[in-house]
């Protein structure tokens, strides 16, 4: 069987795990380690501030990781932010723009896919503004379809919040047409892109999107760095929100003034190293190329879900996923007894409701199983996957479960 040429970046497996858990995070291949040390052990250094070489350097690549994302989404540089993660960027979104915008009576559509950081934020603002909640009704598969979203759309909806693909299901929302069918009734978008830039092409230009929201480390970069991508128009409406360092142009006693662009949003010091690893972890996804890792992925997919289909006991909840993300119970096995069996046997999945209770709801179970494959994955990975679940099966069975 072909060998995986990329596993040979990421040093995490050679400590021998079978590591089928991306959609919690990445690995990280050298290049991105190498960045974030190179600013540790060479660098250290605030940006914006210093002249002297090493501040001069870090606050280079600071800003030309901003470009780097900004090529990457057809962005205009100005229109990236830096945030914590996905959680951030979406809270920022909710804070700045929706509790300013909204007021009782307008509508905020989302589903019972999102991840609750892209949920949790807009029942937030639906319950300080008076603002409704409205949910598309997914398909009998779990999909968002732009037929259910025509339903709950109306001149009332003022924001559109949803997740670009689920990090349960693993499914693609039809954004594109959704995102020009919520601008005819002036509806802003927010996409929650953490499961979908690693996967697939976005274009925010295209898409037309408001706002997009992703993490680093779960596209090969670091933890602590998230990017908000937001039209130039809104940012330039919208106050900061967080107050501090170096997002202010001019402090008096009485009225201060803030910096313009990106800058207004990035109070304090930011995680400088992580924004420079997050630099290389795009450009090992460019370099590879996002059909390629898309088509890899999905004949790992589908080679995992052939055999899981034949395992007796084993419900798979998303048979049709497009990204890698498989989920599934054990019959009558709890989920976290499940995943216990397989961590000694140095198999890493997760257990649980995946921070997207509403889904688990929705699927009528209290947690699940969730495999995620990438592209350092490989046929052996999931070999050894499949047979760890069908002894866990056998095992379960012989204890009386
Ligand atoms: N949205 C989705 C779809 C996710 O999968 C996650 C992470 N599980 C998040 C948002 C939140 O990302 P973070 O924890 O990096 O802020």
């Amino acid at each position: 069987m072909m060998k995986n040429p990329y596993s040979k970046d990421f040093p995490q497996l050679n400590n021998g795990s079978v590591y089928l858990d991306t959609a919690a995070t990445s690995l990280k291949p050298n290049s991105v380690i190498e960045a974030v040390n190179h600013y540790n052990r060479d660098l250290s250094s605030n940006i914006h501030r210093g002249m002297y070489e090493a501040a001069v350097e870090t606050t280079e690549l600071y800003e030309s990781t901003r470009e780097t994302v900004a090529k990457f989404l057809h962005a205009k540089t100005d229109e990236i932010i830096y945030t914590r993660g996905t959680t951030s960027s979406l809270n920022l979104v909710a804070y700045a723009y929706g509790l300013e915008n909204l007021k009782a009576g307008d509508e905020i559509i989302v589903s019972e896919l999102e991840h609750h950081s892209s949920f949790l934020p807009w029942q937030f603002v639906a319950k300080k503004t008076g603002a409704i909640l409205k949910f598309v009704e997914l398909n009998e598969e779990g999909r968002i379809t732009v037929e259910a979203f025509k339903k709950v759309l109306s001149t009332k909806t003022k924001v559109v919040a949803l997740t670009y693909v689920s990090n349960v299901m693993g499914y693609i929302t039809p954004m594109k047409e959704i995102i020009s069918l919520s601008h005819q009734y002036n509806a802003i978008c927010v996409v929650d892109a953490a499961q979908a830039v690693q996967h697939i092409e976005i274009d925010v230009t295209a898409l037309d999107c408001d706002f997009l929201a992703f993490s680093g480390h779960k596209m090969l970069g670091p933890t602590g760095i998230g990017i908000l991508y937001g039209k130039q128009k809104l940012l330039n409406i919208m106050e900061p929100f967080e107050y501090g360092g170096d997002m202010n142009d001019d402090v008096n006693k009485d009225i201060s003034e803030w910096k313009t662009g990106p800058q207004k949003f990035e109070a304090g010091t930011m995680p400088i190293a992580s924004v420079i690893g997050l630099q290389k972890a795009i450009e090992y996804i460019e370099n590879i190329g996002l059909s390629t890792i898309s088509e890899y992925i999905d004949k790992l997919q589908r080679y995992a879900l052939a055999q899981l289909k034949q395992i007796e006991g084993v419900k798979i909840y998303n048979p049709t996923s497009e990204t890698g993300i498989i989920t599934f119970n054990i019959e009558t096995v709890p989920s976290h007894d499940a995943i216990s069996f397989l961590a000694e046997k140095n198999i890493a999945i997760r257990a649980g409701q995946h921070c997207a209770k509403l889904i688990c709801d929705w699927l009528g179970i209290y947690s699940c199983l969730r495999a995620s494959i990438y592209i350092y994955n490989s046929y052996t990975d999931v070999d050894i996957f499949i047979e760890g679940i069908k002894e866990a099966v056998a095992y379960f069975k012989k204890l009386g479960f």
